[in-house]
């Protein structure tokens, strides 16, 4: 698959990757942490600016149209050590925090490599898309 949006050749223009969808926003920044995303929202709070959000650009719905800030979180790609849960003592498992943009595949191949190794029971086909995207709209296999 084809990564999304990387190269629609139209600088400024935003494509989702069925180039159903596309937009020009005004600014379309990628932040890479928290702290710059609060900025960013703060200031077009400030200037009056609408803010919409877009992961990898997968869903084929008009959510990420917008002529205001397109926060494109792909530099957000954090994933923090697993936690072990050890209770109830029936039922161990670990949690795993992540950063709105990791993908899937981000966060399998760390999983895959943790000792002991983890796995997501249940994953959207994709492994391009990213977690911010899949828990937006419910996403499921
Ligand atoms: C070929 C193909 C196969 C697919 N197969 C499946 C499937 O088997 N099962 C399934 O359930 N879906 C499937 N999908 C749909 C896909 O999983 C969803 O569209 C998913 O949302 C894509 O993730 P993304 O990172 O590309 O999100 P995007 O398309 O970039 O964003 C989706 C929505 O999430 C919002 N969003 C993104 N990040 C955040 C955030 N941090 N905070 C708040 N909102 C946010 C965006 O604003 C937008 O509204 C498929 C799509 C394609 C193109």
């Amino acid at each position: 698959m084809p990564p999304p949006n990387e190269d629609d050749g139209d600088a400024g223009t935003w494509t989702n990757w069925a180039k159903t969808q596309s937009c020009r926003p005004a600014e379309e920044p990628h932040p890479n942490s928290k702290e710059a995303l609060i900025a960013i929202v703060n200031e077009a709070r400030e200037k009056g600016k609408k803010v919409r959000c877009a992961g990898s650009g997968h869903s084929w719905s008009s959510s990420s149209v917008t002529d205001g800030v397109l926060v494109i979180v792909d530099k957000m790609n954090k994933i923090y050590p697993p936690a072990k849960r050890t209770y109830p003592p029936e039922n161990e498992s670990w949690t795993v925090e992540v950063e709105t943009g990791v993908t899937i595949k981000q966060l399998d191949k760390f999983l895959r490599t943790h000792n002991p190794p983890l796995a997501v029971p249940s994953n959207t086909v994709l492994e391009s898309v990213r977690y911010g995207g899949v828990l937006s709209l419910g996403c499921v296999r």
